[in-house]
């Protein structure tokens, strides 16, 4: 999400910056530049040349006899004059031609000094055909500085004019860039808050999709959230939450239909999967086999070896008849030394077969009680079913068959006929 708003904000940071730099650059800097040249040339020249001009008169009022404080006002002037041409040639980057403008005014300034110099070192009146001539010179210098100047200004305010222009000109383009990146920087801003929403919509949704289907039951469920960073930590710790739940119910599905000591499916269990195997057999019309499996004389085993022996042979059990079923065949301790094993898709041959093996294994099988090998033998029954049989007549006939395997002497298979079936001729 932070990737997104940066994003989103990166536009009006650039165009910001682009935007001062724009102005700073083309506009602001070159009008400054403006400023700083009317300031430190154009005024400085036209006081120089104001100067130059009101010089006339206190040396025209000294040798006229007139003013005797003329030369003392000279001087003054000339100071001043001195002082803002020495001012103008610090700055240097005034352009060529008017540069060299400025410098033939300062020369004829001092030509024109000379001469005035000399006038106001006479002795007044000085009405002579010397100072006369002097005079002149003063004049024409005087007023050639004085015409240089304003050539200078004219040529210092033309530039200026033009840069001026420019500056403008740059101005008008740079709001019309300002107004461009504006309009994209909106676009793009509000372009990247309805991503953002959408992200955050879509995100959102997938949540509440996981959490409903939680509520419905699903487990397996798992929600999926990329972005944002932050949804996503929600979404993995709801994942991680379901699978922890997932686990105490099965184990809790297993503690209500597993028998602690075996593992193998309790009662319970096998009433549930016989009436599951009941409804496939009575829509799919499928044999299903059902063993009824006891241990012989199991009181005499604990009596003689002890209850834990016992419980050793119970669990030893249990896992043989686990080893040695097909994957589909499902074995359950129904009672204290009593199994049942149910056998899908299978005629009373096969499962003959099957109860076969499942004794031999047991009959066969080491079990021991420290140094002593315990013999243990089970015996089974057999029923198939049949189509008039129910859940309970299964049941009972592979108890009874059991019974009768009891009778004939233990260790070993009995099927009881059902006279509906085909299994009964195999008996
Ligand atoms: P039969 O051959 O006729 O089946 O004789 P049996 O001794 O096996 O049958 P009986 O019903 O007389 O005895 C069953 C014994 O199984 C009695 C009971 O104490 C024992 N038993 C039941 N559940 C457990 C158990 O969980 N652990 C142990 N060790 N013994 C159990
Ligand atoms: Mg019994
Ligand atoms: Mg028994």
């Amino acid at each position: 999400m932070g990737l997104c708003a940066a994003l989103a904000l990166t536009p009006i940071a650039v165009s910001a910056i682009g935007g001062f730099l724009l102005l700073d650059r083309g506009v602001i800097g070159p009008f400054e530049d403006i400023a700083e040249r009317h300031r430190y040339h154009i005024v400085p020249v036209q006081r120089l040349n104001m100067l130059v001009k009101d010089t006339l008169a206190p040396v025209d009022e000294f040798v006229n006899g007139a003013n005797p404080t003329g030369p003392l006002a000279y001087r003054s002037m000339r100071q001043q004059i001195e002082a803002e041409f020495a001012a103008l040639a610090l700055h240097t980057h005034i352009e060529t031609s008017a540069n060299s403008l400025l410098k033939r005014a300062h020369e004829d300034w001092i030509a024109a000094d000379r001469s005035a110099t000399e006038l106001i070192s006479l002795a007044p009146p000085a009405g002579d055909g010397g100072a006369a001539r002097l005079m002149r010179q003063f004049h024409a210098h005087a007023a050639a500085a004085s015409d240089e100047l304003s050539a200078v200004n004219g040529q210092l305010i033309a530039a200026i004019e033009t840069d001026h222009d420019r500056a403008l000109l740059h101005y008008e383009r740079s709001l019309w860039i300002m107004g461009i990146a504006g309009a994209v920087c909106l676009l793009t801003t509000v372009g990247g808050i309805s991503l953002i929403s959408r992200i955050m919509t879509r995100s959102v949704n997938r949540l509440v999709d996981g959490a409903a289907r939680f509520a419905q039951g699903d487990r397996d469920y798992r929600i999926d959230i990329q972005v944002p960073p932050e949804l996503h930590r929600v979404a993995e710790e709801f994942n991680r939450m379901i699978g922890r739940i997932k686990i105490s119910e099965t184990a809790l599905t297993d503690l209500a239909v597993r028998d602690s000591l075996t593992r193998l499916l309790n009662r319970r269990a096998f009433e549930e999967a016989l009436a599951e195997t009941f409804d496939r057999v009575q829509r799919f019309g499928e044999t299903t086999a059902l063993l009824a499996l006891d241990i012989d004389h199991f009181k005499h085993i604990n009596d003689t070896y002890g209850h834990a022996a016992g419980d050793m042979v119970l669990q030893e059990i249990g896992a043989i008849l686990t080893r040695n079923l097909r994957s589909f065949d499902r074995p359950f301790r129904v009672g204290g030394e009593e199994f049942s094993v149910l056998l899908p898709g299978t005629t009373a041959i096969a499962a003959r077969d099957i109860a076969d093996r499942l004794r031999e294994a047991v009959e066969r099988h080491p079990f021991r009680c420290g140094a002593n090998r315990i013999a243990v033998t089970v015996s089974i029954g057999i029923a198939v079913t049949g189509p008039e049989m129910t859940q309970a007549s299964l049941v009972e006939a592979a108890d009874a068959a059991l019974y009768e395997a009891k009778l004939k002497g233990r260790n070993r298979v009995e099927l009881v006929p059902d006279p509906g079936t085909e299994g009964s001729k195999v008996a």
